[in-house]
């Protein structure tokens, strides 16, 4: 009886533990991909997102039918769809690697109870993080909030597994089985074709996120401590979305940077991801609940839509924001230090609900995931985990001075700040600054 093997945020072929249960179990293989969007709770996919996850789809497709099987399509709520595939196609074992989202949890828990009692075998593996979140507890038995801790308490488990090689060969079904044809799932923008700038900046799939890999250890990994900073300088891994989408396990990433015999201080921004995901299963309403609950008597300003929209569109008349802003909205990715500045300005000098921004990330980033963006929203907000103190504002003039200081950032996404077309500062940054400062005067006074 042939094995499905279900693939989700883990879009590759190496180091795919839950492909490797099904090989090994020594059946035909049906790899599926289902487009989940009924299961309660689960937040539907941003426009960046769904753009990667159609090209990362196709190449898993190809990769896959290269080595004879075949990639099936399915679209519903995973609770109807994998048990109709189980009977349609006779399965006896179905296997999946864990996800970690509260949502993606209960729907596996509940299938994989139902599948075996309905016989069939099932099993999930641990693929997407090194660490899984209940393996990394305090000395009394809690989970971490504060990350330095946290890291090391990780460092002090056994190593991270060795990455699985990748198959040559996978025996498909046999006989064709019923699949969804990609375009019908309209993943990708039509009218208007926003994605013209995603296109140039990415190539996914499995093989370019190797690529990647390989790249950057080879050729940016010694100045990534220095460099990291500064967002003109393109020396971080730029590994983010492949992370994301699984094209590339975070084993491989660790035993590759650790053969380099460097590489602490970036595996230490992989474990910041590690951090994100321990606190989302710990905190699953994350995206929508502050996490120190003081920050609910947070007394945000009625919204002002024309500033979020400014903030959106770079148009805020602050030269790095403005850039930012342009960056995402070109490429689908932001650098980490401007990320900050701009979600700090948003925050603390628009006075504008962290929730807000981190919507606008999800909807444009190519790296949007369930942990990382909340848990960095809040992080900025001070309403987070290990959270920045929320009177540090950042001030996105000296911001730029210090990390854009040749003003080639700058230059390279919001050049009219260079020739005098940009439009005036929508706020006074000392002012608002001075404003938000005030109130949070309140949540300090909440018990
Ligand atoms: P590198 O510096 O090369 O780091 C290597 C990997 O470590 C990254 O690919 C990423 O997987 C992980 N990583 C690095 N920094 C962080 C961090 N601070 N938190 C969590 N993981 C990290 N990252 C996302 O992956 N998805 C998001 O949705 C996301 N939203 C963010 C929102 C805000 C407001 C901020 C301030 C940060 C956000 N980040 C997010 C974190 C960080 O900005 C990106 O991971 C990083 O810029 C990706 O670039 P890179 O791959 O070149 O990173």
């Amino acid at each position: 009886s042939p094995s499905i093997v279900w693939f989700r945020d883990d879009l590759r072929l190496a180091d795919n533990p839950a492909l490797r249960a099904a090989i090994d179990r020594d059946e035909p293989i049906i790899a599926l991909y289902l487009l989940d969007e009924e299961s309660p709770d689960m937040r539907p996919l941003g426009g960046a997102a769904r753009w990667w996850l159609h090209h990362s789809l196709v190449s898993l497709g190809e990769r896959i039918a290269e080595r004879g099987g075949q990639l099936i399509l399915r679209r519903g709520a995973a609770a109807d769809v994998v048990p109709q595939l189980v009977t349609d196609t006779g399965a006896g074992a179905v296997f999946w690697n864990r996800r970690y989202g509260g949502p993606g949890r209960t729907v596996d828990a509940d299938l994989k109870a139902s599948l075996r009692d309905d016989g069939v075998e099932v099993a999930s593996f641990a693929a997407s993080v090194l660490f899984e979140p209940w393996t990394v507890t305090t000395g009394s038995g809690t989970h971490f909030s504060v990350f330095t801790p946290f890291w090391k308490a990780c460092q002090a488990l056994p190593s991270p597994r060795a990455p699985l090689p990748e198959p040559r060969e996978l025996a498909g079904p046999g006989r064709r089985v019923a699949s969804d044809d990609l375009d019908d799932w309209a993943l990708l923008p039509t009218r208007p074709d926003w994605a013209g700038g995603l296109r140039e900046t990415w190539e996914p799939g499995e093989p370019a996120a190797r690529a990647r890999l390989r790249e950057f250890l080879r050729t940016d990994l010694d100045d990534y401590s220095r460099g990291r900073d500064e967002p003109a300088r393109d020396v971080t891994s730029r590994l983010s979305p492949r992370l994301r989408w699984g094209e590339i396990s975070p084993y491989t990433v660790w035993h590759e940077t650790v053969e380099t015999g460097g590489g602490a201080k970036f595996l230490s921004e992989v474990g910041w991801r590690e951090f994100a995901w321990h606190t989302l299963y710990h905190f699953p309403d994350l995206a929508t609940k502050n996490l120190r609950p003081e920050f609910d008597a947070f007394p945000w300003p009625r919204l002002e839509p024309t500033h979020l929209e400014a903030w959106q569109r770079g148009e805020t008349g602050v030269a790095l924001v403005d850039a930012g802003m342009k960056e995402l909205w070109h490429s689908g990715i932001m650098h980490n230090r401007v990320r900050m500045v701009t979600a700090s300005f948003l925050i603390k000098n628009l006075m504008i609900d962290w929730r807000h921004g981190e919507e606008w990330f999800w909807d444009c980033l190519v790296d949007a995931d369930e942990a990382s963006n909340p848990f960095s929203w809040q992080w900025v907000a001070g309403s987070g985990a290990d959270a920045a103190p929320y009177f540090r504002v950042f001030n996105p003039e000296l911001q730029r001075e210090k990390f854009d200081k040749h003003d080639e950032y700058v230059r390279r996404w919001a050049p009219e700040h260079l020739d005098g077309g940009a439009p005036e500062p929508i706020v006074d940054l000392k002012a608002s600054r001075n404003a938000a400062l005030d109130a949070y005067e309140k949540v300090k006074r909440t018990p």
